[in-house]
């Protein structure tokens, strides 16, 4: 049997915490690492997400890369598409996210599509199609001055009337409060006014839920990780989606490491307590430029693997991060980071890890990438927003993958628990 919703996803944290809600929601799920190729043995899923970089590549590459990713899922027998973006709108009035939409709506042939970043469990809601962070407009955050994508307008009518060809529109509180309903009359509404997009408030998870329910025939809906907490129900409620344990996965036995490149506060608590009690090897960014070979770290991680979980970890206080960006420049110091943990990683698995978790959204990245993973299948959460995972391919890994700043202070330890599977011991 094919899959029932295919996802595209502007990143790979944000694809991970989109799969993370719809196992919750019962949908077994598997996360893609761009489009795949042949070869690539993808599970038995109810859904699968696959994750791009389009976030801020160029606009051409954004549309193509989504196309193609599209017409994977279709082949896969996605019935429904969801395009995932950031729940706080990251874009530039030349996109990616309008022109994405406006060429998945048209490949769909799509009549009217949900535009959504909503996410109240992380304090992101709507509101007359005003985009909030906690209290503030999106406008008045840090996002005013992202480096990338700087948000200073929080009017998602007007954002994404900039970005896209297609007129937009709004589906106020008052119609989202009331229900299914009220929301798909309102959809239908707009749908005969010529209105292609609908931006819809919520403030709430039942908003989301109400929404889900009148987007069931929706060919396209677009949002933040949010708006699929009600898209599950639907299928299951048609009979198509069956009783599975949509956690569960293989259990993968081998040695365990933690690798931490992330140097934000709940990293750096978590690599305190997990030091106290584990052999922990510390990366110096000056020792690497000085030619400190990763092979030395593979080295101390043998001779303490069978006592493990083994910590490294290059993870610093923002002061020596700081010093370390001065002399070496910032995009040095993280890049040989980076490449460390990378050829670290690909050691430590040639040594019988096969239990991995890894600290910092740009260091999985790298980790992922050095091991060659094209897929992961999503298992039960450790933390909000960070799964359990296990590679897809050859040889398994059980992995979690998490961005910095989530998880709870003994995160890096508890997370071997939640992963199918033992410890190699001596
Ligand atoms: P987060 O998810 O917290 O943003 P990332 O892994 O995405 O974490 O980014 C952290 C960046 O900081 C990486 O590029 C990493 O290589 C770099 N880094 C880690 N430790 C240090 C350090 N001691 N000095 C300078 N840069 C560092």
């Amino acid at each position: 049997m094919g899959i029932l919703l295919g996802c595209i996803a502007d990143d790979f944290t944000g694809a991970t915490d989109l799969c993370n809600t719809l196992v919750k929601e019962g949908m077994r799920t598997v996360q893609l690492i761009g489009v795949p190729g042949p070869g690539l043995p993808v599970p038995e899923a109810d859904a699968v997400t696959i994750a791009l970089k389009s976030r801020t590549a160029p606009v051409a590459d954004a549309v193509d890369e989504s196309l193609e990713a599209l017409r994977w899922l279709q082949s896969a027998g996605a019935t429904q598409i969801l395009f995932k973006y950031c729940s706080t709108f990251d874009s530039t009035p030349d996109g990616n996210i309008g022109p994405v939409a406006d060429a998945l709506m048209e490949a769909l042939g799509a009549g009217i599509a949900v535009v959504c970043p909503a996410f109240p469990e992380t304090g992101r809601t709507i509101y007359l199609g005003h985009l909030f962070v906690g209290a503030k407009l999106l406008s008045d955050t840090h996002m005013r001055h992202h480096p990338l994508t700087p948000m200073t307008d929080s009017d998602l009518v007007r954002v994404m009337g900039a970005q896209s060809k297609r007129p937009v529109g709004l589906v106020p509180f008052a119609a989202v409060d009331q229900g299914a309903g009220a929301i798909a009359e309102r959809f239908a509404e707009l749908e005969a006014a010529g209105i292609a997009y609908a931006v819809t408030d919520a403030v709430a998870d039942r908003h989301l839920r109400h929404l889900g329910e009148a987007m069931a025939d929706h060919k396209l809906i677009t949002g933040g990780s949010g708006i699929a907490l009600g898209l599950p129900e639907n299928f299951r409620r048609r009979g198509r989606l069956g009783q599975h344990d949509a956690a569960a996965l293989p259990a993968v036995d081998g040695f365990e490491a933690v690798l931490a490149g992330s140097c934000s506060t709940a990293t750096l608590e978590q690599i305190d307590r997990m030091a106290d009690r584990n052999p922990a090897l510390k990366l110096d960014p000056f020792a690497l430029a000085d030619g400190y070979a990763a092979e030395l770290a593979i080295d101390w991680a043998k001779e303490h693997l069978a006592n493990g979980p083994v910590l490294i970890y290059a993870s610093a206080p923002a002061d020596d991060v700081a010093e370390a960006q001065k002399v070496l420049g910032r995009e040095r110091a993280g890049s040989l980071i980076e490449d460390a943990m990378a050829a670290i990683a690909r050691g430590l698995v040639e040594a019988g890890v096969r239990r991995l978790v890894v600290a910092g959204g740009e260091t999985s990245g790298a980790v992922v990438k050095a091991l060659g993973i094209e897929g992961l299948a999503i298992g039960p959460q450790i933390d909000p927003g960070v799964p359990a995972c296990t590679s897809l391919g050859k040889t398994p890994l059980a992995l979690a993958l998490k961005s910095g700043n989530f998880g709870g202070p003994d995160f890096l330890t508890r997370a071997f628990a939640h992963m199918p599977g033992e410890r190699r011991r001596p």
